[in-house]
């Protein structure tokens, strides 16, 4: 290089530095008015890049050429014109396997939470290992011996264990890491896979939002979402409700037929219930008393807030009007607490939830299309589902994933057989139709027919 006597171009610095924050909030203040969003806006952006491509064309092969010294024809074969070149040709997709991937699971679904990705991984043709949670050991362990018993060993496995034996596993390159949990440990999987360039899918969680408008079927929606929080694993479910908004007038109406429909599902003592799921350990039942202790909120229950440490049990709790800043409403609940947000004008939940990281579901339950519209459009979470909860995760042809902190890469029926595939692209041409344009020397004849 010392004796290259080419004169380069250097870029010359256009950008401060010190401005790169103002940048990109610049770039999600437009993002967020919605304009980049819309039909016209994309439609007339691409063709404004496709007449620029046409009228500047000269001055990209120029630029090509001050760079590369690429020579006029390659450079509008190949970076300005879509090619001819490959014609005739035909072209296909072959999905092929990732390899070896690893599948790291969680403890609040740990049967299925497991073997979903499994069989993904499996359909997919990889081999796999399986590190179920250590907070379900039955479960790990039964799964360590169905599976020893039902599939092939030697590329189907099993690792039990905790912190210790996830990070050696950790350590190992894989082909693919798929990981349910929580965000702060997702991120130490992404580190260890960042330094093999591992591709990751993370099944995080969040606080996922149902709003209630006052139009809805009262009665109904009052058994879905009760089905969507304390009748799924008693809260502690990653699609489960997390807080619900509605308007300040109509919030005593729902509390009222929240607290009939739970009275009939799990009687006038919930703590004796069989139909609840209890708190998985002391360490999430400590934590879920916690919120529920803070002093800013422990005044504003309105239902519930028994607890039984013995018992590992909470009773299902409604909380009125919580402040933004308590810690019930910054973490991800995960149990039975589910805290009630007012608002002047249902329109109002939108901003209350974009103020928020990126859930893995919201709900919306509403007879009215232009908020439901609305909702849909405004609210970027993981899934949505209008007047109901849960349900969307049953839905196989749907993707089931998050976005943000709640997520990256999705899975369920064929979206589990791309999670564990790779696209490869692949092109099939004949000896024939071999146009000589193609190839150097770039004569004027040739440059006149293209
Ligand atoms: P977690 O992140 O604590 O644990 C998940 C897995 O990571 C376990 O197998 C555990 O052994 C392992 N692990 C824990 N600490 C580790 C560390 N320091 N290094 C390496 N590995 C470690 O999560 P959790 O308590 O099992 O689950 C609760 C979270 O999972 C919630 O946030 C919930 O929303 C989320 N979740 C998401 C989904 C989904 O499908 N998106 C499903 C269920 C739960």
């Amino acid at each position: 290089c010392a004796t290259l006597s080419i004169t380069m171009e250097e870029v010359k610095p256009t950008f401060d530095v010190d401005k790169a924050a103002v940048l990109v909030n610049e770039m999600r203040k437009t993002f967020s008015s919605g304009k980049t969003k819309s039909y016209e806006w994309r439609m007339s952006q691409l063709e404004s890049i496709s007449k620029m491509i046409d009228e500047k064309e000269k001055e990209i092969i120029e630029a090509l050429h001050k760079d590369l010294s690429k020579p006029e024809l390659e450079a509008f074969l190949s970076e300005v014109e879509t090619s001819m070149a490959t014609y005739p040709s035909s072209a296909e997709i072959v999905s092929e396997p990732l390899g070896v991937v690893l599948v790291i699971s969680t403890w609040n679904f740990p049967f299925l939470l497991s073997l979903d990705p499994v069989i993904g991984a499996i359909a997919a043709g990889n081999a796999v290992v399986l590190k179920p949670s250590e907070i379900a050991p039955a479960t790990s362990s039964l799964l360590t011996k169905l599976l020893g018993e039902y599939v092939d060993e030697s590329a189907i496995r099993v690792v039990e264990g905790a912190v210790r034996e996830t990070s050696a596993l950790l350590e190992q390159k894989w082909d693919k890491i798929f990981f349910t949990g929580g965000a702060r440990v997702g991120r130490i999987v992404m580190a260890a896979a960042a330094k093999h360039l591992t591709p990751v899918t993370l099944e995080l969680g969040g606080k996922c939002p149902a709003v209630v408008d006052s139009n809805v079927n009262l009665q109904v929606t009052a058994k879905r979402i009760i089905a969507g929080k304390w009748a799924c694993n008693n809260g502690q479910a990653c699609i489960g409700v997390d807080y619900i908004i509605t308007t300040k007038e109509f919030a005593q109406k729902l509390i009222d037929s929240l607290r009939s429909v739970l009275e009939e599902f799990f009687g006038k003592d919930p703590m004796e219930s069989k139909d609840l799921s209890r708190i998985v350990n002391s360490f999430q039942f400590m934590r879920l008393v916690n919120l529920l202790d803070e002093d800013k909120v422990s005044d504003k229950i309105v239902f519930g807030g028994q607890r039984d440490e013995s018992q590992l049990q909470i009773a299902p709790t409604i909380l009125l009007d919580v402040p933004e800043d308590s810690l019930i409403m910054q973490e991800e609940i995960f149990g039975p607490l589910l805290p009630i947000m007012t608002v002047e004008k249902l329109e109002d939940s939108l901003d209350m939830i974009n103020r928020k990281p990126k859930p893995l579901a919201a709900y919306l339950f509403s007879d009215d299309e232009q908020i439901k519209s609305k909702f849909v459009q405004n609210i970027s979470a993981g899934g949505i589902a209008i007047n109901d909860t849960v349900l969307q995760l049953t839905v196989s042809g749907l993707p089931f994933g998050g976005v943000g902190e709640s997520g990256m890469g999705s899975y369920h029926g064929e979206f589990s057989f791309d999670a564990f595939s790779h696209k490869k692209a692949v092109l099939y041409r004949s000896f024939a139709g071999d146009a000589p344009t193609r190839y150097p020397p770039y004569t004027p004849g040739k440059q006149k027919q293209m």
